[in-house]
């Protein structure tokens, strides 16, 4: 009787980790059909340019609609594609989709910019390169409007073989992001060994900036470096009016997040812009 008291916590411990690897293990095996069935795809959250309220670009955030499971977890299905070695075909089919959608937005006049998500561990094999390159000229997109942000720095390998492939990316004519700075390994050795064009304040500085000076001293000062660097500073996962003042106030270049909007589809998106173009020209009268 003991015995088995004893063995029950382990075995409910076991069994339940036993079938969170089996749904992983599921999960990696059908990422490329989903992919061709159109349940991989991707909604569109606005950036918005402080200066001029409009919409300076958007990122291209990867989502999984399973029809039998519902919505999966953008993070974890990413994090298992990274373990299914499907990660530089994931990359390849947003980045598809994504500068696509780029050129749809240019060609009906609206000049925005495009942010794909690049995790680290493609930024050990040059082979990023050629597979941006083909997508740029298939697509025809204009490479000064893509900005690839370097997510997970954490799992670079390399550093001068990621700086490299990095001057490769930018001689392609486009910008790179270093995405969640101050976050994990997103951390100054990164940022100097690194070409960037832009650096995104993690959402953590962001919604701290109100009741903690520390925090609001910090995207102060990362706003300064980029005027005097020459970098875009972009703050992330901005959620309220009050921290909208704030970073008006700093001069941050560009704010994210959902007090603006959501990521959203490709259509609302191109609705979402007129109404916002409009309300800024009511508001110029
Ligand atoms: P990230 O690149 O830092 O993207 C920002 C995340 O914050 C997104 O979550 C977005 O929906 C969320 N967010 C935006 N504004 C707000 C806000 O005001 N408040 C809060 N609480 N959250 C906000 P999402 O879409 O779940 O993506 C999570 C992460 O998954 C991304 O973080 C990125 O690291 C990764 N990811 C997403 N799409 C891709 C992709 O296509 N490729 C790769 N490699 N990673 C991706
Ligand atoms: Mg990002
Ligand atoms: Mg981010
Ligand atoms: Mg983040």
């Amino acid at each position: 009787e003991e015995t088995n008291e004893a063995l029950e916590p382990i075995r409910i411990a076991e069994s339940a980790s036993h079938s969170d690897m089996l749904w992983d293990i599921s999960l990696r095996a059908r990422i490329d059909a989903a992919m061709e069935a159109g349940e991989i795809y991707c909604l569109y959250q606005p950036k918005i340019d402080r200066a001029s309220g409009s919409i300076a670009g958007v990122e291209a955030l990867v989502r999984w609609h399973d029809p039998a499971r519902g919505f999966i977890e953008p993070l974890h299905f990413v994090q298992q594609c990274e373990k299914a070695g499907r990660m530089e075909h994931l990359t390849r089919y947003v980045l598809q989709s994504a500068c696509s959608a780029g050129q749809l937005l240019h060609f009906r006049g609206t000049m925005i910019k495009m942010s794909v998500n690049i995790s680290a561990t493609l930024l050990g094999d040059m082979r990023i390169v050629g597979i941006v390159r083909n997508i740029l000229q298939a697509t025809r997109f204009d490479p000064r409007f893509l900005v690839l942000e370097v997510t997970e720095t954490s799992r670079i390998a390399d550093l001068s073989t990621a700086a490299a492939i990095l001057s490769e990316l930018r001689a392609l004519g486009l910008n790179v992001s270093i995405d969640d700075f101050g976050m994990g390994a997103a951390n100054f050795e990164t940022f100097f060994a690194l070409p960037f064009d832009e650096l995104k304040i993690d959402r953590l500085f962001v919604s701290n900036m109100l009741k903690d000076p520390k925090a609001r001293a910090i995207v102060s000062s990362l706003v300064a470096m980029g005027r005097e660097a020459r970098i875009t500073i972009v703050a992330e996962g901005v959620e309220t009016p009050e921290e909208v003042e704030i970073l008006n106030e700093i001069g941050c270049d560009e704010l994210q997040g959902y007090v603006f909007s959501r990521p959203i589809s490709l259509s609302k998106l191109l609705e979402f812009n007129e109404n916002r173009e409009e309300a800024r020209k009511a508001n110029m009268v």
